[in-house]
């Protein structure tokens, strides 16, 4: 869950052409996002205002504007992540994209997978910064972590947990609700660019289904999404009760 409480986040995805957006806005949506299109710079503009969406991707070249002005008065109004888009990958587009404020930059062609762990890898960086999310408790059925204790509880009793399963817990914890990919939880958990093998997350996987009296078939808590990675339930929501 994000600061302003949604279990979506909201991303503003502002892009004209229809042949990146649509197929991207279906990517978006099953990786647990809540994506709002834009296809000019006075729509982006307009619609940031009205929905204060969690993350913005920008598209440089708008049909009535340049994406970089757009970027700079977003940035004005409020320090949401921005992910920029562009056509071209030369250093200074590049240096020039982060200078008005982006927190980074994709040159197309991407793929939705590498966008996706990206604007991942930037909510977890801003939530950690941002106004201590992390403070309050997380709680998932019977499971409390708290993740500045580093301690989690099931029903009340604490559990033994490693160093690396408590991080790999408090990685999806910070996500519940969301697929972490695998990729994801190695770069974050193993601090390491991985790739190849992760028998090592699966292991870890398997000792922490264990002690949460978990399973990968009947899953309370961690759920299996199959050729991306792991997803914690989502978050008790006190507002959701009748
Ligand atoms: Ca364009």
């Amino acid at each position: 869950m994000d600061s302003r409480g949604r279990v979506k986040p909201r991303i503003l995805f502002v892009e004209d052409e229809d042949s990146i957006s649509e197929p991207f806005t279906r990517s978006l949506e099953k990786a647990g996002f809540e994506p709002v299109n834009a296809r000019t710079s006075a729509s982006a503009l307009e619609l940031f205002e009205r929905l204060t969406p969690d993350f913005v991707l920008l598209d440089l070249g708008l049909p009535d504007g340049d994406g970089r002005d757009v970027c700079v008065e977003i940035r004005r109004r409020s320090d949401v992540p921005i992910l920029m888009l562009t056509a071209s990958g030369t250093e200074t587009d590049r240096v020039v994209g982060l200078e008005l404020g982006a927190d980074d930059y994709v040159v197309k062609p991407f793929s939705a997978r590498e966008v996706i762990s990206r604007i991942r890898a930037i909510l977890r960086r801003s939530s950690r910064t941002g106004p201590d999310p992390a403070a309050e408790p997380i709680r998932v059925n019977d499971l409390v972590v708290d993740i500045p204790g580093r301690t989690a509880t099931v029903a009340g009793s604490e559990l033994k947990l490693s160093r690396k399963e408590f991080d790999l817990l408090a990685e999806l914890a910070r996500n519940s609700g969301t697929v972490v990919t695998r990729e994801d939880l190695m770069a974050d958990v193993w601090d390491v660019n991985w790739f190849g093998s992760t028998k090592t997350l699966d292991v870890h996987i398997r000792a922490l289904r264990k002690k949460l009296g978990d399973s990968a078939t009947e899953s309370r808590y961690i759920q299996t999404v199959r050729g991306v990675g792991f997803r914690l339930a989502p978050q008790e929501r006190n507002d959701s009760k009748p």
